[in-house]
Formats: structure tokens, C-alpha cells, sequence
């Protein structure tokens, strides 16, 4: 199943026709576009002449059969392959350093053998992420360059193939949508930009019925993540870190008291991106940690 990066939308929104229907379960390949709508191809291009209506496209949306509001949709990220060349910009006023930038700028950045090929000096081995990754709220639709709850533009650097996103359902079908590829990208995405990239990702999607979680979530091999967005990035921490909180009081049985003393030493608060119009958090605790069987845990407590 591959859904063409001819099928993009603008926004996650319920009203969006699905351009594909399949039973949970499925492997699905999305195409994606750039968020620059793949049009930055030279150097020295000006920015102003974009048409920013095409900026921050998502391949989709898909429908899952079986997904329904109350329920989780989880999404696992199989692969993340990216083109042979990605794109990067300063923009005046954008980012953590916008008042100082002065001038615009795009840098194209090839990608091969393994790295994102920076400049003669810097050569960035790839590590390829999704930028944005959601489905479509329960009210009003939600344009694909902000984050929320149903996922949206997280810019979350750990977003990679081996991951598997939790999100929650809002709307019959779910309404994924996939795009913004990173070839890399540092926590934060301090100058707006990752490594910006058209590609593929393939991810098999399934349907946890009946569980209903508030906002996204994500594990790999190692660590256990809840997330948030928030205009507020000290608001969107707290989100992420009581999303946590709950989570490790319900599994482990544990006291508020307990339970925040052993974040306090586990858990990791970090920062997903500081750029966009909200900012989004992750809390990571090891995994192992979570799924042991209760009510004795192993000692000495490792990683
Ligand atoms: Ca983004
Ligand atoms: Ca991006």
C-alpha cells in the first residue's frame, strides 16, 4: 500500500477526504514533500518568492478502519528513507536567533552515503526523523505546521524508524497524515529548520480499542515518552511530566510522592522544538522500567 505524494493536505481536518482505507494492521508507505513544498531547489533562492499556502505539506489523510474516538491509534515506524538532497534556511525574525538574523538564506544540503552533507568543513551523519506526524482533531481543523494533541508538528528529533507513536483518536478513521521529513535535526530546531527533506516512510498502523490517552506518546527500544504542546514551553513541560506522572503512579502502584521522586531520578524532561506557534515537550522514562511485572522490580534499578 503507498499513498503518492500527489495526496497532500494543509491541515489535519476532519472534512479531509481519506485517499486511502485500510484495516488495522496494514503496512502503509507515505511519500512525503518537504515542508517547503519541495520548492527550494537552488541556491541563493529567494525565500519571499515562495508561495507559502504550499509550505508544510502532510501525505494523506489514511483511514484506519477499526479506529474510532476513545481509541489509540499506534503507528509504527518501519522505515524513514530521504531524497538525495535536502534544504535549510535562515529567516529574518523565525527561530531562537531571528533578531539577529539580517538577511535570508537557503543552504541545500546533499545527502549521501550516510550523511547530511553540511558544508566542506561539516559533514552530519543522518539520523531521519518526522517532523509531522497526526491525526485530525475533533473540532476544528488544525493547519499541519502547529502541534497538539493529535499530534501535528512536533518536530520531535526521536520520531525515527524503530519508534512507535501512540496517538489519540478523535474522529472516525483517525485521519493520519505524514510529512516534514528531518534527514537530522538537534532538539529544539533552533533556526526552524532541520535538515528539511522529501522521502518515504513506511509505518504499520493498528488500532488499541478502547484506550484513550490525552496526548501523543511514543517508545523506542530504550525509553518510554509522553508528550505536549503548548504556547507556553514551561506549561508544555508540566504537561508531558504529570502525562508521566499518572502513568508511572497507575502502573507501579506507586504514591504521588514515590512515584515523582522516582522521575525526579529516571525520567527526562526534554524539549522536542522551541519554533513553532506552540512548542512541544517529551518525558522519557526507560522502558523496561514500566512494563515490569508488579508488584516487585528488580534491584538495583539500571539505566
Ligand atoms: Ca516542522
Ligand atoms: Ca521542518
Amino acid at each position: 500500500m503507498r499513498i503518492s505524494r500527489e495526496s497532500v493536505v494543509y491541515a489535519m481536518d476532519k472534512s479531509n477526504s481519506p485517499v486511502m482505507r485500510v484495516p488495522a494492521g496494514t503496512v502503509v508507505k507515505f511519500e512525503t514533500v518537504d515542508a517547503f513544498g519541495g520548492q527550494v531547489r537552488e541556491p541563493d533562492q529567494p525565500l519571499a518568492a515562495l508561495d507559502w499556502s504550499r509550505v508544510n505539506p502532510a501525505t494523506g489523510p489514511l483511514y484506519v478502519e477499526e479506529a474510532e474516538p476513545g481509541d489509540t491509534l499506534t503507528v509504527e515506524i518501519l522505515s524513514i528513507d530521504v531524497a538525495l538532497q535536502g534544504v535549510m534556511a535562515a529567516i529574518p525574525g523565525a527561530g531562537l536567533f531571528g533578531d539577529r538574523v539580517s538577511t535570508a538564506e537557503v543552504k541545500l544540503v546533499p545527502l549521501r552515503d550516510g550523511f547530511a552533507h553540511f558544508s566542506e568543513r561539516f559533514h552530519v551523519p543522518l539520523k531521519p526523523m518526522i517532523g509531522v506526524i497526526g491525526v485530525a482533531p475533533a473540532g476544528e481543523g488544525e493547519g499541519c505546521g502547529v502541534p497538539g494533541r493529535h499530534g501535528g508538528n512536533m518536530d520531535n528529533a526521536r520520531i525515527v524508524a524503530g519508534t512507535t507513536l501512540y496517538l489519540p483518536v478523535l474522529v472516525p478513521g483517525a485521519l493520519l497524515a505524514i510529512g516534514d521529513l528531518h534527514a537530522v535535526m538537534g532538539d529544539g530546531e533552533v533556526m526552524v529548520t532541520g535538515v528539511e527533506c522529501s522521502g518515504e516512510v513506511t509505518v504499520r498502523v493498528d488500532v488499541a480499542k478502547g484506550v484513550s490517552i490525552a496526548n501523543p506518546r511514543h517508545a523506542d527500544a530504550e525509553r518510554f515518552y509522553t508528550i505536549a504542546s503548548h504556547e507556553d514551553l514551561d506549561v508544555a513541560v508540566r504537561m508531558a511530566a504529570n502525562d508521566m506522572l499518572d502513568i508511572v503512579m497507575d502502573k507501579l502502584l506507586l504514591s504521588l510522592n514515590e512515584a515523582g521522586m522516582l522521575l525526579s531520578v529516571l525520567g527526562h524532561a526534554e524539549i522536542c522544538q522551541v519554533v513553532d506557534p506552540k512548542m512541544t515537550a517529551r518525558f522519557s522514562m526507560p522502558k523496561h522500567f514500566l512494563s515490569t511485572p508488579l508488584p516487585a522490580l528488580p534491584l538495583p534499578i539500571s539505566r
